[in-house]
């Protein structure tokens, strides 16, 4: 981050409230009271001005209605009503982009995050880190299939990115205000936040918290979509699946002249015996399985850049409460998404 570090650090003065919580909800109508019973005195305890913005993404139960409600007895909870569900990932991103805190803090609805944490990431802010990061202790709570799954994508992850991605810490951290700005500054539409969040950098400190089980409703995960976002977050992180194909191929092309030779050294000594059938057909079958895997680790960066090259918002806003009162830059009620994008536009 080369570009004018002073230009941003007035901003962080400039920042109405000191916290802003982060919370993505899909389909959490069950959860919402406890959430909201379990978080507000935590940071009341702190006494902080703070502010919590709820994503809606997309729910289908009475979730809307029941954030409509706590925003009556408390304004400073604030709501943004995506148009459908854009997936956790890009709830976050509208809510990041939305937060006006000088700390933002990333939490799910489920209660899985304790907000006990929350005092312990303030306090490592106030120190001067701008991302405190929160790792799993244990995954106990989780199911047998997914701390098996879990386990191998970080190893994976950990090999391919080009960037150390750390193991066990999910969204729950605090970034400082100017993290927020870097992280609204990248242009990509695949967002592998664990990974965006490791390439980002700057001056950051881990804690340690138990992980809890969801206190009601379940885990929106399916293994499909594990699956995906497991392929999502390699792909947007790593190459080496598209450079291991050309070691793949070399290989094969050496064994295949290596066979070549010995063939037609057998030929000349030994003369044409039976027709080989079996090993025609095993080897063609091994290189049409080869071509087949490589061209769809191909399709799947292609698949990719096209999502990028279409340039669509990340996410649209049915509507929003709570931010159309705030003046200055923040273009919130505008659906258009991606306000560093005007900015710059504007400079
Ligand atoms: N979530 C979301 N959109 C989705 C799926 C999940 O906003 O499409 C939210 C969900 O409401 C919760 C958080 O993301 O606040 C974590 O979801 P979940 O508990 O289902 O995931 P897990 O804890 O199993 O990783
Ligand atoms: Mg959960």
């Amino acid at each position: 981050m080369d570009s004018e570090p002073n230009d941003q650090m007035p901003r962080l003065q400039a920042s109405p409230v000191e916290i802003s919580l982060v919370v993505p909800m899909n389909n959490e109508a069950e959860v919402i009271g406890a959430f909201f019973e379990a978080v507000v005195p935590v940071l009341d305890e702190m006494a902080v001005d703070y502010e919590i913005v709820c994503i809606n993404d997309g729910s289908v139960d009475a979730t809307l209605e029941f954030l409509i409600d706590a925003r009556e007895a408390d304004n400073r909870i604030k709501i943004i009503d995506l148009s459908r569900n854009f997936g956790k990932e890009l709830a976050l991103t509208a809510g990041l982009e939305h937060a006006s805190g000088a700390a933002v803090i990333p939490i799910d609805a489920d209660l899985q995050d304790p907000p006990e944490v929350i005092p312990q990431l303030v306090a490592k802010w106030r120190e001067g880190y701008d991302m405190v990061l929160a790792q799993r202790q244990d995954r106990s709570s989780d199911t047998l299939f997914k701390r098996v799954s879990a386990r191998l994508f970080y190893r994976l992850i950990g090999r391919l990115s080009e960037v150390p991605i750390p193991q066990d810490v999910g969204d729950f951290r605090l970034l400082d205000r100017r993290v927020v700005e870097a992280l609204a500054s990248l242009p990509e539409r695949t967002r592998f936040m664990k990974g965006i969040f490791a390439w980002l950098g700057f001056k950051q400190v881990t804690i340690t918290y138990a992980r809890d089980a969801r206190t009601a409703g379940e885990s929106k995960w399916r293994v499909w979509s594990l699956w995906n976002f497991a392929i999502e977050g390699i792909t947007s992180f790593s190459s080496f699946p598209l450079r291991i194909w050309s070691y793949v191929g070399t290989a094969c092309a050496l064994g295949a002249a290596g066979y070549m030779v010995y063939v037609i050294v057998r030929t000349i000594l030994f003369g044409v015996d039976v027709p080989g059938y079996a090993s025609l057909l095993s080897v063609i079958q091994l290189f049409n399985g080869m071509i087949m895997v490589s061209l769809g680790v191909l399709g799947e960066y292609i698949a990719r850049m096209f999502v990028e090259v279409k340039r669509r918002p990340l996410y649209l806003i049915r509507d929003c409460w709570g931010f159309e009162e705030s003046e200055d830059d923040k273009v919130a009620t505008i659906p258009m998404t991606r306000r560093s994008t005007s900015r710059r536009a504007a400079r």
